[in-house]
């Protein structure tokens, strides 16, 4: 271990500690033993952002960036250590694109109409406090980024994390505050309660100072939030497919699809879940994951010792959720090379381990007799979450059928699928994707409410 390392780690343990003992007092901006608290002091740190100027909110975004990348190393450990998924070096990315490519209040914008009959203006207003409940798989990179999208747009934020990644979710949102403060604004732009339940979401959802609620995370918290007579953005579950067609260029193919499924552990929502290839390319593409990119072929009884270990009765096994495929391979007693870093075999559509949203480095490939199969097959996998979809041709005709036939909010061509968020792709960055209510990709222009401002018969000056 390097020095460096070695004293990181006992940063994290100090900070560890600190929130523990937190977690029992008041240490730690913004966190609060109680829900109603905490929207209390979020909804008056909300009067002093909403009076403030755009430049000076700016400012405290861009203390947030500047916070977010000098503790990406730490809120990347803790991540991992608090919820034991995914990996350091990849949450340490994700905290970095976050910090980088956010959109701030650039994003907020005016449209306008002038004429004979005067001016008239559509501005883009605050909702207040958003409630925002969000998930153990990416904690803090969500936290951070829904707060720079509501600040941006005039709101603050009171959040009900996921219990497994409280610690992590509390410091984030200390960091957030002493943003703010640092940059002249006010405490709480950011708040949360210090142990999260059902009681205290519920708490959220019902609480009239709550105009907005934000879900990120599965079907189930998605389906309580548009159940609760709130206005509500929901970030839900997705299944991804890659599409894999005859005119791709398979070997580049295999190295992305690895790529993109591998990254964080596939925790991401985006990432690769399952590949459908048309007849005549899968031995080639298994070649490739194979020889070149660090695949296991699991055997047909691997596959089945695998099927029992990550799924239970009651669904997932929480303890294989964003683990590494060499971890996963020691779980049914197989020994590999740290250089592995997939498992992969060949499947029905309907094989456990393709249809579920398993959220770990678990490839299944599909066999699909043409093009058209294909599509089928992958639309089936993506179960109408309509949320992501990968292609990899260069065939325009196809790409475009695919793309209308899945109707997802994100479909990558012929790349990872982490270029959606900007990582390697142009765009912006967010890490909650509203593919049940069609908000898309969200940013602080999502977090607003639309007014129009008319001046008649006047102020036209043309
Ligand atoms: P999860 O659904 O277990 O938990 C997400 C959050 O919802 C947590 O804070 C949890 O406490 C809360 N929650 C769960 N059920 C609830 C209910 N009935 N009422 C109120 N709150 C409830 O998800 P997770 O394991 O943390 O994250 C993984 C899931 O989230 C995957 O399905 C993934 O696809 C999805 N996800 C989606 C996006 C997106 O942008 N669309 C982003 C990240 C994760």
């Amino acid at each position: 271990m390097s020095i460096n390392e070695a004293m990181v780690q006992d940063v994290v343990k100090e900070v560890m500690a600190k929130l523990q003992l937190a977690s029992g007092a008041s240490e730690g901006l913004g966190a609060f033993a109680d829900m109603t608290d905490a929207i209390a002091a979020a909804k008056k740190a909300q009067g002093y952002i909403h009076r403030m100027s755009m430049d000076q909110r700016e400012q405290i975004i861009s203390v947030i960036r500047r916070k977010t990348k000098e503790n990406a190393e730490i809120l990347a450990r803790m991540g991992v250590e608090e919820t034991g998924m995914g990996n350091v070096p990849h949450k340490i990315l994700k905290h970095q694109l976050v910090a980088e490519k956010t959109p701030g209040t650039e994003d907020i914008t005016t449209t306008a109409w002038s004429g004979d009959k005067g001016l008239t203006l559509v501005e883009m207003g605050p909702f207040g406090v958003i409630g925002a409940i969000t998930p153990c798989t990416n904690p803090s990179e969500t936290i951070i980024c829904n707060t720079i999208g509501m600040l941006a747009g005039g709101n603050t934020a009171v959040f009900n994390p996921h219990p497994a990644a409280i610690r992590t979710s509390l410091y984030a949102i200390n960091m957030l505050n002493e943003a703010s403060l640092e940059a002249g604004g006010p405490e709480n732009i950011a708040c949360a309660v210090r142990k999260p339940t059902l009681d205290s979401s519920n708490i959220m959802m019902k609480h009239p100072d709550i105009q907005l609620i934000a879900a990120t995370g599965g079907p189930g918290v998605v389906t309580a939030v548009l159940s609760s007579g709130r206005r509500g953005i929901g970030a839900g579950a997705g299944n991804p497919p890659a599409l894999v067609d005859e005119t791709a260029d398979i070997r580049k193919a295999a190295e992305d699809i690895v790529n993109g499924c591998t990254f964080d552990n596939n925790l991401p929502c985006i990432a690769e879940k399952e590949i459908v290839a048309v007849d005549c390319v899968v031995s080639e593409l298994l070649h490739y994951m194979v020889s070149e990119q660090g695949c296991y072929l699991a055997s047909k009884e691997e596959q089945d010792r695998l099927t029992s270990t990550v799924l239970t009765p009651k669904g997932l096994n929480r303890k294989c959720v964003g683990r590494d495929a060499k971890t996963l391979l020691g779980m049914i007693g197989v020994s590999v090379p740290d250089n592995i870093r997939c498992i992969i075999f060949e499947g029905e559509k309907e094989h456990p381990l393709i249809a579920e949203e398993l959220m770990m480095p678990i490839l299944g490939v599909v066999r699909a007799k043409d093009f058209d199969d294909a599509v089928e097959k992958a639309v089936w996998l993506e179960h109408g979450n309509r949320h992501s979809a990968h292609i990899h041709s260069k065939h325009i005709d196809n790409i475009t059928r695919y793309a209308k036939a899945v109707d997802t909010a994100i479909l990558v061509k012929n790349a990872p699928s982490y270029a959606a968020l900007g990582f390697g792709g142009e765009g912006f960055c967010t890490f909650t994707i509203a593919s049940r209510t069609g908000e898309g990709l969200t940013s602080a222009s999502t977090f607003t409410k639309r007014r129009r401002c008319v001046m008649s018969e006047s102020l036209c000056i043309r």
